[in-house]
């Protein structure tokens, strides 16, 4: 006989829905949400479905009317607080379109605050699709538990970021060239420097020399190294946010 799942059942549908949500709350659904409880879940009347809304918490909501192109939910109630984000934004210059897609899914995993794409010179890709990088993180924060989602900044130039930078954040500078001259030590600056940050990275074929005169010349700047070898861009995102997260965010490590 199969095992009555504990209610609800682990494999409840997980969704992040663009609405405050709050105990009691008649939620309607149609399009692709509905498309995918009704047509990939094959969802029942009765049957539960966890709800974030990004605002306030998750929920635990159930089906209580199904159409043919839209189904209602009614929340049960909360059953998770919003989780506290660390404060960090990644900038990262746009890369290949599923590289790129690739990287705003990891870093919605690792707990960034922000992402921005940052146009460079040597950015070959400007032409970001905002939806569908936004579905990434959504599908990402649905899979993961998480119930806050990066905020997703417009593209925005170089020059105009450092123009405008926060005095009080840190801007970690991943700088590929800085390793041979024995400095830039990713670990040592993150034990210096306490408090809001923002990682930069730069697109396939690095920052230009008067790019990293630029970034340098900013008081907040700190350039570090990722080590001696070079690393593709997606790379170097994921291991520079996972540094910062052991040393100054929430991995307690
Ligand atoms: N300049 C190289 C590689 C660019 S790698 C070229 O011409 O092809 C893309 C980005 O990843 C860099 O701009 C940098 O921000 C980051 N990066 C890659 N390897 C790194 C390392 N070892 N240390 C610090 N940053 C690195």
């Amino acid at each position: 006989m199969p095992a009555t799942p504990a209610y609800p059942p682990h494999s409840a549908p997980r969704l992040y829905i663009d609405v405050e949500l709050s105990d009691g709350a008649e939620v309607r659904l149609d399009g692709s949400h509905a498309h995918y409880l009704l047509k990939v879940m094959r969802i029942k009347e009765g049957q539960p479905i966890k709800l974030l809304d990004d605002r306030t918490g998750e929920y635990l909501a159930h089906v209580t009317m199904l159409g043919k192109r839209d189904l209602i939910l009614l929340v049960d109630g909360k059953t998770r607080e919003r989780e506290d984000v660390p404060d960090l934004w990644l900038l990262a210059a746009p890369i290949k379109k599923d590289r790129y897609n690739w990287i705003a899914e990891k870093a919605t995993e690792l707990g960034i605050a922000k992402m921005t794409p940052v146009q460079t010179q040597r950015t070959q890709n400007t032409a970001i699709r905002a939806d569908k990088l936004r579905a990434h993180m959504i599908e990402a924060a649905e899979q993961c538990e998480r119930t806050a989602l990066p905020i997703l900044d417009e593209l925005v130039k170089l020059d105009v970021l450092l123009e405008s930078w926060p005095s009080d954040r840190h801007l970690f500078f991943a700088d590929e060239r800085i390793h041979e001259s024995g400095e830039g030590s990713f670990r040592k600056a993150l034990v210096a420097h306490d408090g809001p940050a923002a990682i930069l990275i730069g697109p396939e074929g690095g920052f230009s020399d008067a790019e990293n005169a630029m970034i340098r010349a900013l008081p907040q700047s700190i350039p570090v190294s990722l080590g001696p070898r070079i690393l593709r861009a997606d790379t170097a995102a994921v291991a520079a946010i996972s540094l910062w997260m052991a040393g100054r965010g929430d991995w307690n490590g």
